[in-house]
Order: structure tokens, then C-alpha cells, then sequence
């Protein structure tokens, strides 16, 4: 038999790629904000329009790119932020994996426009579908403006399966939600179809969650704070009078990134047990810090989710915590509430 098996060519490669890293607007956003953090910003600006279909634009002013890395950036598996796989298990980076701009520029019309401090002059990259369509010298603030419009243009059926586009902003707001809440420091502007919906000054935790969710959110949170040899933990929870029946606000920060973990919710949970009607969910804002090599992120293409090596000991210092601030802030009745 004839051989048959051929290197799928790279635009190919790519939009695979794309399938698992962006999956909507959102996950744009997601990964050029975290670009923004990754290039040491201190002020971030997003704009969108019509739910990010037509338009996502995230510009900052961090250290930029010279010419051949702003070409190479759209190369997959091309990345500043890991050289071997042992830095993967120390990382203070957001990306690593290289993949992103790969994988956006297969699936939209993207510009970028960066310049680093020592360039005096800026680059211009147009690129659709993994081709770049043109590159110019032009004038640039430091930092980098990526521009990405017609999401999923050459793939039909991803572009039909996008819901409504104030499903795709609510998706939007949730990502932008998390980035913003875990970098309180930065600065971030959210514009949607022209008009501005933040401008979140540089804070520290409580102040940024009170700017994203309203000043009725001071009274409820009940600060949060341990630190042991396993994790550092700091945040707040809400009185448990405030448990909605909606699960509302509810995230977890894992050395500045958002995480999804079932397994911890529910230690929360088991901390709010007999506090709150089974039916109604806790707020809370946690941000926990563990030593880098002791997870692992790489465990999905979103990094949404990731594994700790001693889940059971986290989840037992996160119980009593949260347990402890509850106590100690007088909202249990009595202060040696066991069940
Ligand atoms: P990753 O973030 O995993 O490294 P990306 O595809 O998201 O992969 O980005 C590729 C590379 O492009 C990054 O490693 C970084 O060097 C560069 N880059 C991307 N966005 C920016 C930005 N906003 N500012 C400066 N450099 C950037
Ligand atoms: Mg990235």
C-alpha cells in the first residue's frame, strides 16, 4: 500500500488549534487581555461591538514587540513567556502555550500595531485566515493595539452557533470580570458599541470588586485571610444573608488566574452549611497563592482548570477558613457552631 499519511499544512494546523482555544468572543478577549497583563500593562483598553462579532480591540501599553518578534507572534508554538518544560512548573505568566494569536489569526481578520520603548518606530501586521496580508512601518504609542474583526469568517457553522450578541457580551463581561478582579492594580477600560461600561481605577481587591459590582457590595463582604505553608489565602466571602437563589458571584484566583474548581466550591459550601437555605449560593472572592510548582495548568488549552498536587489539604484550610471568618465576624450565632 501507497503511503498516506501527509503534515496537515500550517493555516490548517491552526484553525484546529482554534477550535479548542477560542470557542466565542469571549475567549478572544480572554486571551489578548492576558496577553496585555503578560506585557507588564498598567493600563488596559478593551472595545468591543456587537457582542465582539464584528469587532475586539485590545490595546495597552506594555513593552511591545520589535518587528520580528510582532511577525512571530502569529507563528504557533511561537512564545517568549517558556524556552524549556521544566518552566512550566514555575510560571508568573498567563500564557506559555504559544498558541493563541496562531489560533485567532486562522479564524478572523486581525491588525496589530506594537512598538517597544527603543523603536522608534511602530509595526503594522494585517493578517486573515494565517496570511499575512500586509506589514508596515507606521507611528505607534509604546505598547500594542490588536484588532480582531470578523470572528470565524471562514468558518461558517462556528459563526451561526454564536448566540444573540448580548449573550456574547454578557460572556464578554463575565471574562472581563475575572481579568479585572484578579489584576486590581492595572487600570481597565471596557467599551461597548461606543459607550464606556468601566473605567476601573488602579485599587487593591475590595475596592475593584466594589467598582465592578456596585457600592451595595462593601456592607456584604466579610474579609478572608490565612496564611500556611500550603497556600496563602485572602478575599471575601459574603454575610450569609446575602445568599442569593442565582449563583451570583462566586470566583477563585489561583496565583492571579481564574480557575474553575467544583472541589473547592464545595468546601465553601461546606463552611456556609447550616448558614444558608440549600437552595441560595455564597458570594465569594478568593485569592489563594501556592507555590507555582506545586500545580499544574496545563491540564486544559484554556486554563480554566487546573490540578493541585494535595487537592485534599486546600480544601480542608479553605473549609475551616472560610469557617473561622465567619465566625469571627459574628455572622454565626454562636462561635463554636459545629455541625
Ligand atoms: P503565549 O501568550 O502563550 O506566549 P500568544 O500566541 O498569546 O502565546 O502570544 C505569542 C507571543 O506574542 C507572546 O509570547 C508574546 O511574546 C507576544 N505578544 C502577544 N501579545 C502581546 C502584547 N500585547 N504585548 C507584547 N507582546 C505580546
Ligand atoms: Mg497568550
Amino acid at each position: 500500500m501507497a503511503d498516506i499519511i501527509k503534515l496537515l499544512p500550517d493555516h490548517v494546523a491552526n484553525q484546529i488549534a482554534a477550535g479548542e482555544v477560542v470557542q466565542r468572543p469571549a475567549s478572544v478577549v480572554k486571551e489578548l487581555m492576558e496577553n496585555a497583563i503578560d506585557a507588564g500593562a498598567s493600563t488596559i483598553k478593551l472595545v468591543v461591538k456587537d457582542g465582539g462579532k464584528t469587532l475586539i480591540q485590545v490595546i495597552d501599553d506594555g513593552v511591545g514587540m520589535s518587528v520580528t518578534d510582532a511577525r512571530l507572534s502569529f507563528e504557533r508554538h511561537a512564545t517568549s513567556k517558556i524556552q524549556k518544560a521544566e518552566d512550566l512548573f514555575q510560571l508568573n505568566t498567563k500564557g506559555f502555550r504559544g498558541e493563541a494569536l496562531a489560533s485567532i489569526a486562522a479564524i478572523a481578520h486581525v491588525e496589530m500595531q506594537t512598538r517597544t520603548a527603543e523603536d522608534e518606530v511602530a509595526t503594522h501586521i494585517k493578517i486573515e485566515g494565517s496570511k499575512i496580508i500586509s506589514q508596515e512601518v507606521t507611528v505607534a504609542p509604546k505598547g500594542t493595539s490588536m484588532m480582531v474583526k470578523n470572528l470565524f469568517f471562514n468558518i461558517p457553522a462556528r459563526r451561526n452557533f454564536l448566540k444573540s450578541n448580548n449573550v456574547e457580551l454578557r460572556h464578554i463581561m463575565d471574562e472581563f470580570h475575572r481579568v479585572a478582579l484578579a489584576h486590581s492594580s492595572i487600570n481597565f477600560h471596557f467599551y461597548n458599541n461606543g459607550s464606556e461600561l468601566f473605567n476601573l481605577p488602579t485599587s487593591n481587591n475590595r475596592q475593584r470588586i466594589v467598582n465592578i459590582f456596585g457600592a451595595k457590595t462593601n456592607e456584604k463582604l466579610v474579609p478572608v485571610n490565612e496564611d500556611t505553608q500550603v497556600v496563602q489565602i485572602s478575599g471575601y466571602i459574603s454575610k450569609p444573608e446575602y445568599a442569593k437563589k442565582s449563583r451570583g458571584e462566586q470566583f477563585f484566583f489561583v496565583n492571579n488566574r481564574f480557575i474553575k474548581s467544583p472541589y473547592l466550591h464545595h468546601a465553601i459550601l461546606g463552611a456556609f452549611d447550616g448558614l444558608i437555605k440549600k437552595e441560595n449560593h455564597p458570594g465569594y472572592f478568593l485569592y489563594l497563592t501556592v507555590d507555582p510548582g506545586s500545580i499544574d495548568i496545563n491540564i486544559h488549552p484554556t486554563k480554566t482548570e487546573i490540578k493541585f498536587d494535595d487537592e485534599h489539604t486546600l480544601y480542608a484550610i479553605l473549609r475551616s477558613t472560610v469557617k473561622h471568618s465567619l465566625g469571627q465576624f459574628n455572622v454565626i450565632p454562636s462561635l463554636d457552631f459545629e455541625q
